[in-house]
């Protein structure tokens, strides 16, 4: 049997990719002994099989076959930081040093509380947790009790959590919650299908650029009609800005100018340890408060020194808000650069996104929502994914790209040089501009 040209393109990388890793698979191979496809995380699963890595450094890895790539994943944006800045590993041992487990409220919560309050003016009251997918399920806690109302709209392609991911329907694995799942970036259905159901809904939930999806930007007019939408209904709007915290001094929320009632955060913000948190409105989150509110919020680590610690560090010495600004910039040059690399060459290549964070898709005309994206030919983003590794540089199989401080402008001028590289080997494969 003859492979058409496409599959035989990625057996080929497949093969190669073998070939270079031994001590990658027999890790793998040992690991599946323990757990289900030796993975606890199924983001990082990838055929034939993942990568093991066994070290990092600034914003470089190595796995264990002793590889070196420049990392432009980066924890899947939790990661900002790189792997070893001495800011966060002196406040990490600092803090380790007062004792881990000190069972009281202590020194640190505050501080870092009152950091993130200042960064994220919407944030009136916050509470930490240890995830940004238990953020998400606490805020919407927080907007049912508060409402007194169970239906919840979510937007197919959204992702908030292990547990609360979206297609057109609710995933498998997403809590039996009452949901209402609506098109993305769409207001009209949206204004609609919200006033109908106006008694009823007690959130809005929603990404303001759909990260997981595939880094779509929320057009403004769609944000703003949700705001007004819920408002209106008597809603609570959430935005999730776990990972779109970082697309702006202050949060992409506040770049486009429009206030949530709740907003969950994420990622980066523990400097890079298990982080979490959910805050707004003062009389929402006033709920929580153990001398007056009705609401309880557990969790053993959600004041946990290290990552209290490792927080105040990265946001106040090393993610600033000027950081971030300038982060965003260098992104948005980068992602320029790589339009213009598809568009000269004439294949329907283009990265979407905002900021430091980008998608690449084999698609031509705007990505509006993951509906859009059905007709890319997945077997393209792989062959992207092993073109890449090749060339030195670790991303995802999904064609995400996320920058990091320690990036140097030789790692960016890789990754550019880079895809000009796939497109010249690959360009018979490629979907043409039409
Ligand atoms: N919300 C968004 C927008 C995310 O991208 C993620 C993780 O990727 C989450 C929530 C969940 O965060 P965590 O993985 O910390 O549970």
């Amino acid at each position: 049997m003859t492979l058409a040209p496409i599959d035989h393109a990625l057996a080929e990388a497949h093969r190669r990719f073998t070939e270079a890793n031994p001590a990658s698979r027999r890790q793998f191979e040992a690991n599946a002994e323990s757990m289900p496809g030796g993975n606890t995380r199924s983001v990082l699963f990838y055929a034939p099989f993942p990568l093991t890595i066994a070290r990092g450094e600034g914003a470089a890895l190595w796995d264990a076959d002793g590889h070196r790539y420049a990392d432009f994943i980066a924890e899947y944006t939790a990661g900002v930081y790189g792997h070893s800045a001495p800011e966060i590993r002196e406040a990490v041992i600092e803090a380790m040093q007062g004792g881990v487990n000190l069972t009281g409220h202590n020194l640190l919560e505050g501080r870092l509380a009152r950091t993130i309050r200042e960064r994220f003016p919407q944030v009136e009251r916050l509470r930490f947790t240890n995830s940004g997918t238990e953020a998400n399920l606490m805020a919407l806690t927080a907007a049912l009790h508060f409402t007194g109302r169970r239906r919840i709209v979510v937007f197919s392609g959204g992702y908030h959590g292990g547990v609360l991911g979206f297609g057109d329907q609710p995933l498998p694995t997403t809590v039996p919650f009452d949901f209402l799942v609506l098109p993305y970036n769409d207001a009209e259905t949206a204004r609609a299908r919200i006033a109908e159901q106006a008694s009823q809904i007690a959130a809005v939930l929603v990404e303001p650029m759909q990260g997981a999806a595939g880094c779509i930007p929320g057009q403004a007019d769609f944000l703003r009609a949700l705001r007004e939408a819920a408002t209106a209904a008597g809603a609570l709007l959430i935005f999730d800005e776990v990972m779109t915290s970082r697309l702006g001094p202050r949060g992409l929320a506040n770049e486009l100018g429009i206030r949530a009632d709740l907003t969950t955060l994420g990622k980066y913000i523990g400097g890079g340890m298990s982080f979490g948190a959910f805050g707004g409105r003062a009389d929402v989150m006033a709920q929580f408060d153990p001398r007056t509110g009705a609401l309880a919020h557990s969790g053993t680590f959600n004041n946990n020194v290290m990552t209290m610690a490792a927080g105040q560090a990265g946001l106040t010495q090393l993610f600033t808000p000027e950081a971030a600004g300038a982060l965003a910039e260098r992104g948005e040059a980068m992602r320029a650069r790589l339009n213009a690399l598809g568009a000269k060459d004439g294949v329907a290549l283009q990265f979407t996104g905002v900021g430091s964070l980008m998608n690449a898709h084999f698609l031509q005309g705007e990505v509006r929502r993951v509906a859009d994206l059905a007709a890319v030919d997945g077997r393209l983003r792989q062959l992207l994914f092993f073109h890449l590794l090749n060339a030195g540089i670790y991303t995802s199989p999904r064609g995400f790209v996320v920058l990091s401080l320690p990036l140097g402008d030789a790692d960016i001028e890789r990754y550019v040089g880079a895809i000009g590289g796939f497109i010249a080997e690959y360009r018979a494969l490629l979907p043409a501009v039409g």
